[in-house]
């Protein structure tokens, strides 16, 4: 099974690193960065904002090119349920 992303951030959603809802149940689509106890973290933040950070993220994590991480940010982050 292919691993969902999170629809925040776009990093991949694992068992363990899932947001928790208001109930404590853990949310399928948001990572426990941007969600969690059934609000985002960070309810103001913008796609631009959201794009330079995983473009940092990966450049820093994923050793990846400034260039290859916009890319990269710019082909995933517009597609995800937050910011459609
Ligand atoms: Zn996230």
């Amino acid at each position: 099974m292919k691993n969902k992303l999170c629809q925040s951030c776009g990093i991949p959603l694992t068992d363990e690193n899932k947001g928790l809802n208001a109930d404590k149940s853990q949310n399928r689509e948001y990572c426990h960065y941007c969600f969690h106890n059934g609000e985002f973290t960070e309810p103001k933040l913008s796609l631009d904002l959201q794009i330079k950070k995983l473009t940092e993220m990966a450049v820093s994590k994923l050793n990846l090119s400034e260039k290859e991480a916009l890319n990269m940010a710019n082909e995933t982050l517009p597609k995800l349920k937050r910011w459609k």
